[in-house]
């Protein structure tokens, strides 16, 4: 199959990488449709030191599993879980201790024209959502877990930084958990921010921003360190600072201001993703839009350049074409 592969640091497009071979309980999925994200870019850039396929972020359909799966369109969980460890008997088990991660940590990704995956992680999708709905159930699962750990008070002011592919679900979705609160994206794009006006969220941009530290609860969505002090400025003493994305190792970041104002800081990961499919098959959440680019599987890398420039949002690999 073709696959877009990366071995030790170096990315390539490969016409003939070895066809996954689903392990007991594993699905093979046909990929149709795979969505880049921040964290793709981070691994090509030698984040988590990953070799093989890359790609999380998928929608496909079942090509070889069990009769009341097969041909259904499908996504998938990203993490491959043991069932047997602390983690995982606690119900926690997207922190499972052996986890596999796919396209992220020893485990193919969906990059490719197929991908094995455990029938656990499996959603089957309903008709109303989509291919091009449905590869933003990933991103969008990862926004809802924010209020799963961050439940919103009616009258809280929530801020989100960053107006890129996540920022701008995380902003919808805390403006449909927000109540009556005040729910704002601060970001640097006019056409990002205008996206989400459109929906009735206030969008400030960067420039324009006095920073106060006025903000009950600060989501940083930016992916860098600037973004993250950023966000550090704008969350009011004993408020509550969410960091939703990684960045890259080595980044200075300063936080004596988290001590000095005794800020809650929450990490946050992967989310709920029946919560997400049930978000968009009854349209609480705006993706259409989102996808700027859309590219063949065999131009994987040029796909991955473009989703890295400033004014994309969601960059799209169509298997199918
Ligand atoms: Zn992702
Ligand atoms: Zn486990």
């Amino acid at each position: 199959m073709r696959a877009l592969v990366i071995q030790d640091g170096n990315l390539s497009c490969r016409p003939s990488y070895p066809d996954p071979v689903p392990a007991p309980e594993e699905v093979l999925v046909q990929v149709e449709l795979a969505g880049i994200c921040a964290t793709d870019l981070e691994i090509a850039r030698g984040y988590m030191e990953f070799s093989g396929v890359l790609g999380h972020e998928f929608v496909g359909t079942v090509a070889k599993g069990p009769k009341d799966l097969q041909g259904k369109r499908v996504v998938g969980d990203i993490n491959c879980v043991c069932g047997k460890c602390d983690m995982c008997l606690s119900g926690l088990s997207n922190h499972c201790r052996q986890r596999k991660t796919i396209g992220i940590k020893n485990h193919d990704g969906v990059f490719a024209d197929y991908v094995s995956l455990p029938r656990r992680n499996l959603y089957v999708l309903p008709p109303a959502i989509e291919n091009e709905a449905a590869i933003f159930i990933e991103p969008l699962a990862a926004a809802l877990q924010i209020v799963k750990q961050v439940p919103i008070e009616p009258r809280q002011k929530v801020m989100v930084v960053g107006d890129g592919r996540l920022g701008l679900l995380a902003v919808q979705v805390l403006a449909l958990h927000g109540g009556k609160g005040k729910v704002v994206l601060l970001g640097k794009h006019e056409e990002k921010l205008q996206f989400c006006e459109k929906r009735g969220i206030q969008g400030i941009l960067l420039d324009d921003m006095i920073p106060r530290q006025e903000w009950d609860v600060v989501v940083d969505c930016t992916g860098s360190a600037g973004g993250f002090a950023t966000a550090c400025r704008l969350v009011r003493p004993r408020g509550k600072l969410v960091l939703k994305s990684t960045f890259a190792p080595g980044a200075a970041v300063d936080l004596s201001p988290l001590v000095v104002d005794e800020i809650t800081l929450i990490g946050s990961r992967c989310g709920p993703f029946a919560d997400a499919i049930n978000a968009l098959a009854a349209r609480q959440i705006e993706v259409n839009g989102l996808i700027t680019a859309r590219f063949r599987l065999a131009d994987g890398l040029a796909a991955l350049q473009k989703a890295g420039e400033p004014d994309q949002i969601k960059v799209v690999l169509d298997t199918k074409a």
